[in-house]
């Protein structure tokens, strides 16, 4: 069936779009900006720019801004930048809002024709007569009536917000989406753009197909669950009288253990159970790259999804993968060594004299700089490496050498508070099944927040019916101290490393005084459960 087309159109991506002509094919992408772009959004986004481009064609970015209740200049500003960070250019921004007056006139042109009438039903009987494929009683109103409550309407009197514009379309229709669809409503809210000046706003599905067709909408990508209203669409085009435009449907993206509805993520804002729209637990495109994901490896998996057929529920660790093998042969090295339970060992063969050597920050990409090693005879080991070692011993410091344990000194409780033992650089490094990281003991090691986040919501899948407030993860971050090694201090807000050992992290916050930790944020490789 037509579905499957879609799949496969999708799944090989060098489909052709229905109808398009080179040069002559201009797609948009219409976010609401009630929220920050999310993976999905940029699923959307990238597939409008990539046919865009395919066909030589336009890109049109809008601002569906029609439900003022939920939207914000703060919004606007943020996608905007989310659009940027995506390397997605289009013309525009426009707005929806831009033709709020167009609209309303079309609205009353549509009445004046009997394509629509005012019906002031009450919302739950509405949609149960909807169900049950009753007209309302007002259908058959005359022009005249309508034209007074539309007045009514516009003014935003209490007569007037009784009421709704609806289509005059099919109330016994099979697709019920063409029983009577609803134009425009009251709404006393003020507007991001317009201000108080409209006390109604023209619904999604009325004001998005008069837009597209005006703006010169070739093709309107919209995701599967729309699927159903394409026919609502072609319908509305036709009974405004406006040139038809192409509805082609990709499928919604979605993730495991993840929310991907600005509603829903809205609430996780409003109540503080995260930073803000940015927090590297959101899958909006500043949190997820707040948490470590190159922008690289966000394309790579959109653009690389084509390969699967069943893309409804995507595991978060292919796409972590991808940006593993993009950001480990560039990034640089440090190391960290637990606060808590962290060890001395005193190697009494060690330099009687701190010495300094520089080496790369990665052995095989020169363009990641240099570091300052500092050897001392005492250095700082993990606490779990200091239990994994045994008197006798040979272990191998990393970028040093051997070294044999001699003595590990434990207290009553059988804490091991030191060790002791002899440097042996001539032993091989190949025979030791131990492999440590170390630190110098100097006062410039820096002080490390490690911070590991767990996914928001413990449902795998969550199905319409499901509450998320029934399935929120009570504990999603967790901050270990550490210390590091004195390069630290330069690092940038953004830049990703990785600590020896330990994987890979992103700078959320860079040094800015000794007593204030560096924070870095775990970035999840796709292998260990990173929690
Ligand atoms: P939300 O439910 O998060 O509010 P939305 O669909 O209402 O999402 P819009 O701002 O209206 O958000 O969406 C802009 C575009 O992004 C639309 O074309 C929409 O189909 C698409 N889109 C939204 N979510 C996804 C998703 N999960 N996968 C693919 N495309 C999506
Ligand atoms: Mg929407
Ligand atoms: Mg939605």
């Amino acid at each position: 069936g037509e579905n499957n087309e879609i799949e496969k159109a999708e799944g090989s991506f060098d489909i052709d779009l229905p109808d398009a002509e080179m040069g002559n094919v201009c797609t948009r992408f219409p976010p609401e900006p009630s929220g920050y772009l999310h993976i999905g959004h940029a699923k959307a986004a990238l597939l409008n720019q990539y046919f865009a481009q395919r066909y030589k064609g336009r890109l049109i970015i809008r601002f569906d801004d029609t439900n003022p209740a939920k939207e914000s200049n703060e919004f606007v500003e943020n996608i905007l930048n989310d659009l940027d960070t995506l390397g997605i250019k289009g013309e525009g921004p426009t707005y929806t809002s831009d033709y709020f007056p167009q609209l309303m006139e079309m609205a009353e042109k549509m009445i004046s024709e009997g394509k629509s009438y005012i019906d002031d039903t009450p919302r739950e009987q509405m949609q149960k007569e909807r169900m049950d494929g009753i007209e309302s009683v007002n259908r058959n109103n005359t022009v005249e009536q309508n034209m007074a409550l539309w007045k009514e309407m516009v003014a935003g009197t209490e007569r007037g917000k009784q009421c709704c514009l609806r289509a005059k379309m099919d109330m016994q229709a099979a697709n019920k989406s063409l029983r009577d669809p609803v134009y425009y409503r009251c709404n006393p809210i003020s507007h991001h753009r317009v201000g108080s000046k409209y006390k109604v706003y023209p619904t999604y599905d009325f004001a998005c197909p008069y837009v597209d067709s005006i703006e010169g909408v070739t093709h309107a990508l919209r995701s599967s669950e729309y699927h159903d209203r394409n026919e609502q669409y072609y319908r509305v085009l036709q009974d405004m009288g406006l040139r038809k435009v192409h509805v082609w449907d990709f499928s919604r993206l979605n993730f495991v253990y993840t929310l991907l509805s600005k509603r829903k993520l809205q609430w996780f804002v409003d109540n503080s159970k995260v930073e803000g729209w940015d927090d590297p637990r959101f899958p909006t495109v500043q949190g997820i790259i707040r948490r470590g994901l190159t922008v690289e490896a966000l394309k790579q998996f959109i653009l690389s999804q084509g390969a699967s057929k069943n893309l409804n529920l995507m595991e978060w660790d292919k796409l972590w993968t991808m940006n593993k093998k993009i950001i480990d042969p560039i990034c640089p090295r440090h190391t960290a060594v637990l606060q808590e339970g962290r060890v001395l060992l005193c190697l009494t063969n060690g330099p009687e004299e701190p010495f300094v050597r520089i080496a790369p920050r990665h052995k095989k990409y020169e363009e990641a700089g240099k570091k300052a090693t500092t050897y001392t005879k005492e250095i700082w080991l993990d606490g779990a490496d200091a239990a994994a070692v045994s008197e006798g011993e040979e272990v191998t410091l990393m970028d040093w050498g051997n070294a044999i344990i001699k003595h590990v000194e434990k207290d009553k409780n059988g804490t091991i508070i030191r060790l002791s033992g002899v440097l042996h650089l001539e032993g091989s490094v190949k025979t030791t099944k131990l492999k440590l990281t170390w630190l110098p003991d100097i006062s410039e090691l820096v002080n490390l927040s490690l911070v590991e986040l767990d996914h928001l919501i413990t449902k795998k899948k969550l199905e319409e019916t499901d509450n998320f407030l029934e399935v929120l993860n009570p504990c999603t971050r967790w901050e270990g101290l550490a210390i590091g090694d004195a390069n630290m201090r330069n690092l940038k807000r953004g830049e990703i490393l990785q600590l020896e050992r330990k994987g890979y992290f992103r700078c959320d916050v860079p040094y800015l005084r000794p007593s204030k930790p560096i924070v870095l944020i775990a970035i999840p490789d796709g292998r260990k459960q990173s929690v």
